[in-house]
């Protein structure tokens, strides 16, 4: 990698960066994707680079490329790619850039998952579970269906606290993160930066989705998990989208508030118990959003949706709500009708 070229943008490659200790920002393109960007992040080490997640598609392969060209370095530089999670705009191409390098590629066991065929949409029944039209359901299909079939990559397991040292000598950390995904990894680099995937981002925040007749208290598995990436005080977030988080601190303290607000808020939303109670649907459209319910398309109200199934979820675990019925209508707890302090 040619230190002279530092810092260049690559042709069609706004956003590439030097950050400094050997690391690299090349934000790459992918077509199907909200947002059209993912962060991939080069890591120098020796004369050969790792990757931090790889993109999904053929126009994040061409940005890819380009943005290696705008190091001085090519696909044939790889020696291995972390996945931070298996979400296909972080890990599609990952078969595909394996299949071409050789290189290895590490992730979580429990991401295997999103490698597996048939988990393209929404399971059978989940629009009921909801109480969601079944439109919704067709529309995730359309959305999501074989989108998420991807190519398999062979997965070198990485778990949590395991150090991977490269060929060149770099040593990156895994943390382990579930909450946006089962096993989502932070990987902490031996500068202090902590690339964080979609753990903890600049401006947006992990979506979170409850699955269908899962038990887990997924809120609470994220909300440990930000206290755990919260302690490692890194000298600087990497997220797999948008811009980098100097401010570790604050940005982990706004997040974990924006949960804290939102459990207030879909209390506020069930009211008193009083006979109407609403189905998860009907929470989402009731909760404040960006933009008025009736003006949102159908699957993202399908994904406010799974997100209200988290927040009841956890409020139920929390003895603050009830669920009746099937599908599961929500009401306070007796006793609990006011917000959490
Ligand atoms: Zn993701």
């Amino acid at each position: 990698m040619s230190a002279s070229k530092a810092g260049r943008e690559g042709p069609g490659q706004p956003g590439t960066a030097d950050l400094g200790h050997g690391l690299w920002k090349l934000p790459v393109a992918v077509v199907r994707n909200v947002p059209p960007t993912v962060n991939v992040y080069a890591v120098e080490s020796g004369d050969r680079i790792l990757l931090v997640d790889a993109g999904w598609d053929e126009e994040s392969l061409r940005s890819l490329e380009s943005g290696l060209d705008g190091l001085g370095a090519s696909l044939a530089d790889v020696e291995g790619i972390f996945l931070t999670h298996g979400h296909p705009d972080h890990a599609g191409l990952a078969a595909g850039l394996q299949q071409r390098t050789g290189c290895w590629v590490a992730a979580h066991p429990h991401e295997r998952r999103w490698f597996a065929a048939g988990s393209d949409g929404p399971e059978p029944g989940w629009t009921d579970w909801l109480g969601a039209p079944p439109s919704a359901g067709e529309a995730m299909r359309e959305r999501f269906g074989g989108n998420t079939v991807m190519r398999a990559p062979v997965i070198t397991d990485l778990t949590d606290g395991q150090v991977l040292r490269s060929e060149g000598g770099r040593a990156i950390t895994a943390v382990w993160t579930p909450g946006h995904s089962p096993g989502h990894l932070c990987l902490l680099d031996d500068s202090g930066a902590l690339f964080t995937g979609d753990h903890v981002l600049s401006t947006m925040l992990p979506r979170l989705h409850q699955e269908m007749g899962s038990e887990e208290d997924l809120l609470a598995r994220f909300l440990s998990s930000l206290g755990r990436t919260r302690a490692l005080s890194a000298r600087v977030l990497l997220p797999g989208h948008g811009e980098n988080v100097t401010d570790s601190e604050a940005r982990h303290g706004a997040v974990a508030l924006h949960y804290r607000l939102r459990l207030d808020e879909v209390l506020a939303v069930l009211g008193p118990r009083n006979g109407d109670d609403p189905t998860t649907w009907d929470v989402a459209a009731r909760l404040p959003g960006r933009r008025p319910w009736e003006e949102r398309s159908l699957v993202a109200r399908a994904m406010a949706a799974t997100e209200a199934a988290t927040f009841l979820c956890h409020l139920e675990r929390l003895g603050r709500v009830d669920r009746r019925g099937r599908p599961p209508r929500w009401r306070p707890a007796a006793g609990c009708g006011a917000a959490p302090s």
